[in-house]
Parts: structure tokens; sequence; C-alpha cells
């Protein structure tokens, strides 16, 4: 674990008293090992978990892990050390940014889709039985340590996870960077290291650039939701069970689909699209159960819509997104909605 020495070379600068933050698998697989590795070289480090799943992801969990720290006797001289993938990130960034009003953080994403994005841009919170992810807040991570070690143990289809957002990266900012992933498909799915390191690197250095530039007149962040409009609300409809990266893969395409006739998307790099996601066993079509109005409902009901009207980011071409009236996104018609439904409907 190159986390180890990261970990350590900020011992001069961070507090003094350590606590991991993890889930009970992760705890299993590193947690134990980070402990006692850190505890070896003089580190006062406590252990604290909680269940893995996003349904975990809750105000209940992080007031008893807060609990815990403070029968632990930890205080404002803690580091919260955040080991995990999404869930965890998200939790223990948001405890980090309330606990004694603020304790420095460090993010340690153990899943490639963490590594590639939600450990960057400084988004922490819980779900709430009223939707996802409404409490919470900003805060920044003192460091953020990539690992690719862990990724030896990520099932396969947590890969193909990360791999959809970094095909989002691709196509909302960087075609060369499209073209990588397009010609490293064994390589990135083998975790070849030089490859994944590079890739991963790259996908970061566009998320961060895209969350740095935003300002509250461009609004160029929004590019980021590329895919999600219509992934958010295929997650929704299936009730979560069909997860984050496979909702978002079919709304990828579907929205692609849609920027052939509204952004002049060329309907060839529309099939590379297509192929890229075939070329990562990702599928893309919608499934058979997901009726049209269903989707539409669902779009329309996106705390991000407008008024009732869902908006899209769309591209046209590999790598730009469009501008319309000086902003990044657009609403579209609902024939052409259907049209794309149609075409994509697995039947
Ligand atoms: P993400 O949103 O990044 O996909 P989650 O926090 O939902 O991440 O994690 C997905 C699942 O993978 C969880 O059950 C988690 O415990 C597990 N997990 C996280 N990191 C690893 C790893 N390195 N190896 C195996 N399983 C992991
Ligand atoms: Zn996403």
């Amino acid at each position: 674990m190159n986390a180890v020495s990261e970990i350590l070379s900020l011992r001069d600068c961070l507090p003094s008293r350590y606590a991991i933050i993890c889930d009970t698998t992760v705890r299993g697989l590193y947690g134990q090992k980070l402990q006692q590795n850190l505890t070896s070289k003089g580190l006062d480090v406590k252990l604290f978990s909680f269940p893995s799943g996003e349904q975990y992801k809750t105000r209940q969990t992080k007031e008893s892990i807060e609990n815990e720290l403070f029968e632990n006797g930890f205080g404002r001289d803690t580091c919260i050390i955040a080991l995990g993938g999404g869930v965890v990130l998200d939790m223990a960034g948001f405890i980090a940014a309330t606990f004694c009003r603020g304790v420095p953080l460090v993010m340690v994403p153990t899943t490639l889709l963490a590594m590639v994005d939600a450990s960057i841009g400084g988004k922490t919170g819980v779900n709430t039985p009223y939707g996802k992810n409404l409490v919470g807040s900003f805060y920044e991570a003192e460091k953020i340590i990539q690992d690719t070690s862990f990724l030896q143990t990520l099932p396969k289809d947590e890969i193909q996870n990360g791999i959809v957002e970094m095909i989002k990266h691709g196509l909302i900012r960087d075609s060369e960077y499209f073209d990588f992933l397009e010609t490293h498909v064994q390589e990135l799915m083998g975790l070849d290291l030089n490859s994944i390191e590079k890739a991963i690197h790259d996908s970061v250095q566009i998320k961060t650039a895209i969350v740095k530039a935003d300002t509250k007149e461009n609004g160029i962040r929004r590019i980021i939701n590329f895919g999600h409009t219509i992934g958010h609300a295929i997650e929704k409809i299936s009730d979560y069970q069909i997860s984050h990266g496979r909702a978002v893969a079919i709304g990828i395409v579907a929205e692609s689909y849609l920027s052939i006739k509204k952004a002049h998307l060329q309907k060839n790099s529309y099939e590379r699209i297509k192929n890229i996601f075939q070329s990562y066993e990702i599928p893309f079509k919608i499934p058979v159960d997901i009726t049209l109005s269903a989707l539409k409902d669902a779009m329309v009901s996106d705390k991000k819509s407008l008024k009732g009207t869902p908006r899209f980011v769309l591209i046209s071409e590999i790598g730009k997104p469009m501008v319309f009236n000086n902003t990044y996104c657009t609403s579209v018609d609902i024939h052409e909605i259907e049209e794309m439904y149609h075409a994509l409907h697995k039947h």
C-alpha cells in the first residue's frame, strides 16, 4: 500500500490523532492493515466502520460514527482518513466537514469510480428518505491519495462503473483521452499498471480542471452531468437496482443520440460511442421494463430540471460540449425524446 507512506509524509502538517472511516468490506480488505501499518510507525490511529451499501449512507450512520469518535476521545485535533468507495468518501467527508466544526480530511479512494469521480470536487453528503445526497456540504480534502493497488480486489462490474465516468470525461472535454480509452480496452480492464495510472491521472485532471473553471457565470461544471439526466431517471425508476455507472452508460448513449439532431453530432461519432461501451461489455440499451412514460416522469421530477423541464448537456463532437445561449444545457422536444427511446429501448 503506497497509501501508508503518503499518510506518513503528512504527519508533520496534520493533527496527531487519526480516525480511519471505512465500510465493513473495506475494513476486512484494507482497513485493519492500514491501521496496523500506521500504528507500527508510531501514529495514533483508530478504525471506525459502517455496513457496506448506499442504504447506510444516512444521517443515522453519521450520528453513530460521530458518537463513537467522541466516546473514543476524538476532538479538534482529529484527522479523518476516508478509506473506500464513493459511499465512504461522501459519508466520511461530511463527518469531517462538521466534526468539531470541521477537521482535516484525507481521502483514500479504493474504487476506480471514487478515484476518478467522487474524490474530486469536494462534494460530501448523505441520503435522506426524501432523496439522495440531499444533506451535505462542499468540503475539500487536504490530500487525495491515489493508490491503484486497491483495485486488485475490485469486482469487474465496479471497474466498468469507473470506466463509464472516464468515457464521459473524454466525451465532454478531451477527444484524445477518448481515443486512449478506445484503444486500451484489454489493458485497462486487465489493470495494466501504466495504462490504468495514465487513465486515472488524465480523468482526474479533466474533472479537476472543469470544477476549478466553474464560476457562477459560466456554469461549466454542468457538463459533468452529461449522461446524467437520463442516467438519474433510470436509476430512480429501477429503485436504485441499476447502479449509477450502468445507468449513466445508458444515459450517455441516449444523450449522444439526442446530440445528433440538437448539437450536430456526427452519426459516425455516435457509432463510436456505442462501440466503446460494447468493447468494455457495458450494456447501453434502455432496459425492457423501463417505459417511456416512467422515463419522462422521472426526468421532470429531477432536482436539476428547470421548472419541470428536463435539461440536457449535449455534445457537438467527441470532446466538445455544445453551448446554447451562454449555457451548457438545453431542453429537448418531447418527440425527440420519444424517438431516442424507440431507437434505444431493448425489445
Ligand atoms: P462507488 O460509489 O465508488 O462504486 P461504493 O462505496 O458504493 O463505491 O462501493 C462499492 C462496493 O465496493 C462496496 O460494497 C464497497 O465495500 C466495495 N469496495 C470498495 N473498495 C473495494 C476494493 N478495493 N475491493 C473490493 N471491494 C471494494
Ligand atoms: Zn456520475
